[in-house]
């Protein structure tokens, strides 16, 4: 079994020199936890500056889909390169762009026929998507979730709800949005998992919102994650967005799924939402779905994506490159990665259940697929969170040649790239029981 090398105490003398360097030229704004200065990258596996190893857990933020580099993406962009790096699909055509949105449309309810609007991100996506929502029904109103985050354009960003650090002295944001609880009840001290209040907030949308300061009628969308993400990898109960769906469906508000970090697979599904058993009527798209390359896509039917030419576009959006590297990237999921997500997410998840016999400090363990997350807590029962105890499990494991992120207050995040295999699985869990083991002693 591959484990990590480690030639010495971390950072080692290159990493060092280029953290002090970019600590003078690159904004301060950025949150690196660990003073990782990645060289080049396989697989799940990530090199140095210094030549230390790593099994990489983070993906590069839930990006790198198919592995660092892996083989055909390279290719495709390669060949791709060599033809063609730019022309701008809003003023011209080329035929990666086209064959890439046919190809997404094709993952979707044909009688529907999505049609694909391009960007470079994430935020842009949902940039778009809340921007097309407006223009579709020409009302003013949205509603988002606390711990939700959508980006950090201006836009996307008053629909994020997840940490203030993000939103303070950038008030005022776009107006008109309310933000909702997510059905997760962290302190409920009776049930790790689902509380039976988890469903409280799609009632009191009907019963007390929409009666008292939102009139439906004037409401655009719901903008949700399928799982929330930055939020804490909460997966909601089963019914919630069929039930939240079919309130948003009888008042005519579309459901916009963010499905930027749980899309293209790394669920086990193409997309999260087919879980739930709910078609968005708009779907945000970006991270994953070019293995590393930028690309933000949004998605809806023709009869909602309804906007005129010039309303909305992006020069860079849709980049050729970017549409190779993901028509190869969807190629490699739908053929084989994501079941692979859904096998390895099951083996992950068990493990770390396993591991919290052991460890009274690992509160719920829960995920889909590749997205699995692990609360750190003081107490099981009161569910007090642990957040510095979190941070100092991602620095051991850092330590130990483990790379994880963190996310919600308390939570630690697993999200590989979808070609994980079983031995890595068993040496990342491995790793992190060290990283456990290492708070106490
Ligand atoms: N939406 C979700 C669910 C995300 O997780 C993120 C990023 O983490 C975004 C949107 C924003 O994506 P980007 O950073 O590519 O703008």
């Amino acid at each position: 079994m591959r484990r990590p090398v480690l030639h010495g105490p971390l950072p080692g003398p290159k990493a060092q020199a280029l953290t002090a360097k970019d600590q003078l030229y690159v904004s301060p704004s950025y949150t690196r936890i660990y003073p990782l200065v990645v060289e080049r990258g396989e697989g799940v596996w990530v090199e140095d500056v210094d030549g230390n190893q790593f099994l990489d857990f983070t993906s590069g933020i839930a990006v790198c889909a198919t592995g660092h580099c892996h083989p055909r993406v390279v290719r495709a962009v390669q060949d791709q390169a060599q033809h063609l790096l730019h022309m701008s699909g809003t003023d011209f055509y080329y035929t990666p762009q086209i064959r890439l949105a046919e190809k997404l449309s094709s993952l979707l309810p044909q009688e529907d026929h999505y049609k694909v609007y391009f960007g470079n991100s994430g935020a842009e996506a949902v940039e778009a998507a809340f921007k097309l929502a407006r223009w579709h029904t020409r009302r003013e109103l949205n509603i988002a979730f606390f711990g939700a985050f959508h980006g950090r354009t201006m836009g996307a960003l008053s629909l994020t709800a997840s940490k203030t650090i993000q939103k303070r002295h950038y008030h005022p944001f776009v107006p008109g949005i309310t933000h909702i609880p997510y059905p997760y009840c962290y302190r409920c001290p009776y049930n790790l998992t689902y509380p039976s209040c988890d469903l409280e907030c799609v009632r009191w949308v009907e019963d007390t919102l929409f009666r008292t300061t939102m009139p439906p009628d004037e409401v655009a969308a719901i903008f949700v994650e399928p799982i929330q993400g930055e939020g804490g990898y909460i997966v909601p109960p089963p019914e919630f967005h069929r039930r939240l769906h079919a309130i948003a469906r009888s008042h005519g508000i579309l459901y916009v799924a963010d499905e930027v970090q749980t899309g293209i697979g790394r669920t086990g599904k193409m997309f999260a939402m087919e879980h739930f058993g709910v078609v968005p009527d708009i779907i945000a798209l970006a991270k994953g779905i070019a293995s590393g390359l930028p690309l933000g896509a949004m998605m809806a039917p023709s009869r909602i994506m309804t906007w005129e030419a010039g309303s909305h576009a992006s020069t860079f959006g849709g980049n050729p490159l970017s549409c190779q590297a993901a028509l190869e990237t969807l190629a490699l999921v739908e053929s084989e990665l994501m079941h692979n997500a859904a096998v390895m997410g099951q083996r992950l998840l068990e493990g770390l259940r396993r591991l919290q016999q052991d460890w009274e400090c690992m509160g719920d363990v829960r995920g889909l697929g590749l997205m699995v997350g692990v609360e750190l807590v003081k107490d099981r029962h009161t569910k007090e969170r642990a957040s510095e105890w979190r941070n100092r499990v991602i620095q051991e494991a850092f330590q130990r040649g483990l790379l994880l992120l963190g996310c919600g207050e308390n939570t630690v995040r697993f999200c590989p790239a979808l070609t994980v295999t079983a031995d890595e699985v068993d040496c990342c869990l491995d790793l992190f029981a060290q990283a456990v083991a290492a708070l106490f002693h």
